[in-house]
């Protein structure tokens, strides 16, 4: 593989206005032009009537659980109640090591080329990142007493030493570090204050699940509910260590200091803390997982609120604990369902390059000179005609897979038996 030339209907650069009958020039794994014209000399692969977009990226995961067949506890479940459920179900050992297969491959047939993980297991279980996605690891902490932070912390910095070795072997390119604070009701603003230090020490991005149930409200204004009663089940509880009065707010302003923050789900996020996030939005991004957010049937997502105020916004399907795929394509669809008024190439971008910045990847989510040619085509239906975005909005009201992906300019197979072993 050394040159390739790609042309499409529409090329949909994202960082750019879309090209009509445009063409994608890639050279060793990285785009070198985008444009309508392809020098002599390139052989040109003609994909007729498809859209050709950048590889999608997946902001919020938990791969842990991609070996599950369907999700856990009914649609509606309150959140505390769903949590106690997924502890039962965690795997362990090999399982844990097969299922994380299994999410990357099944990320990659979806056309999902960049991801961010949530990490909570054993570093073996990423060896077989080599052949997945690139991925942002981001070690999850749990600690909810003050006693618990400094130990939380110091597991934290062990294991981020660890994965340096795995980021090491694998490259800057394949795979990046993270940290991760579970949430409000599992780990102390002492423990979240110390972890954006030290990943301000590595210039590496957070992400924080926040905002996600009215139970976690409860808990932080009240100190009481069914979170409290969850945590003091597990010996966890600690009275003195949310203050009354608290908000989700008081957590955001913890993350300013970050150096990206990924703000995962924030469905109950009030418009002071939108506005708050916008302000931010050069480091702050917002994570919405729509199938997540519909299982657990949560009050409407603030998402129109939020592309307004000038937050960025992308997109994660969370697990399979919750989700029945990982596939961004159908998060992007049922976005689009949910919100028509949003503007097409919007949903576009917080499936790509939206999820690409938030994550402080410059080279992914865009197509772009010098960026990687990750890349997706979606193929029209049939008779589709009108304006890129209108064709746009034909693709998000469809239900076809994604055709082809690309992957530094490498083609991937869709079909599971032969995605495996065709890399
Ligand atoms: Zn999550």
């Amino acid at each position: 593989m050394t040159k390739l030339a790609l042309r499409a209907r529409v090329v949909f650069p994202v960082a750019a206005p879309p090209i009509e009958d445009g063409s994608v020039l890639v050279e060793n794994g990285r785009i070198t032009r985008v444009g309508r014209q392809v020098p002599a000399g390139w052989p040109v692969e003609d994909l007729g009537d498809a859209l050709l977009v950048p590889g999608l990226v997946n902001a919020h995961c938990h791969l842990e659980f991609s070996s599950l067949g369907r999700r856990i506890g009914r649609k509606g479940i309150p959140l505390p109640e769903w949590i106690r459920r997924i502890i039962e179900k965690r795997p362990t050992g090999k399982a844990t090591a097969k299922a994380i297969d299994a999410g990357l491959q099944e990320s990659l047939r979806c056309g999902v080329t960049t991801l961010a993980e949530i990490c909570r297991t054993e570093t073996d279980a990423y060896r077989a990142a080599v052949d997945g996605p690139r991925l942002v690891l981001f070690q999850e902490s749990i600690g909810f007493s003050q006693a618990r932070a400094g130990s939380a912390v110091a597991a934290v910095e062990a294991r981020l030493v660890e994965l340096d070795g795995l980021a090491n072997s694998m490259g800057k390119d394949r795979l990046r570090l993270g940290v991760s604070p579970h949430a409000p009701y599992t780990a102390s603003p002492s423990l979240i204050r110390e972890l954006v230090s030290t990943a301000l020490g590595r210039m590496a991005p957070v992400s924080l699940h926040l905002a996600e149930s009215r139970e976690e409200l409860e808990l932080l204004n009240d100190g009481k509910g069914p979170f409290q009663v969850l945590l003091e089940e597990r010996g966890m509880w600690d009275q003195w260590v949310i203050a009354r009065g608290s908000s989700p707010q008081d957590y955001l302003r913890m993350l300013t200091r970050s150096p990206a923050a990924l703000v995962v789900h924030g469905n109950y996020l009030d418009h002071p803390s939108l506005a708050m996030m916008a302000r931010h939005a050069g480091a702050m991004s917002l994570v919405y997982c729509p199938r997540s957010h519909i299982f657990f049937e949560h009050k409407t997502y603030p998402l129109p609120e939020a592309l307004d105020l000038g937050v960025r916004v992308c997109l994660g399907t969370d697990s399979r604990a919750s989700n029945p795929d990982l596939s961004i394509l159908s998060e992007m669809r049922v976005a689009h369902r949910l919100f028509p008024q949003v503007n097409p190439e919007a949903i576009l971008r917080m499936g790509t390059l939206s999820g690409a910045e938030a994550l402080r990847w410059d080279e992914v989510g865009a197509i772009k000179p010098g960026g990687w040619a990750d890349m997706v085509a979606l193929r029209l239906p049939t008779g589709a005609t009108g304006l890129p975005h209108e064709l746009l909005r034909s693709v998000l009201r469809d239900d076809q897979p994604v055709e082809r992906i690309w992957l530094g300019g490498r083609e991937l197979s869709t079909e599971p038996a032969v995605a495996h072993a065709g890399k």
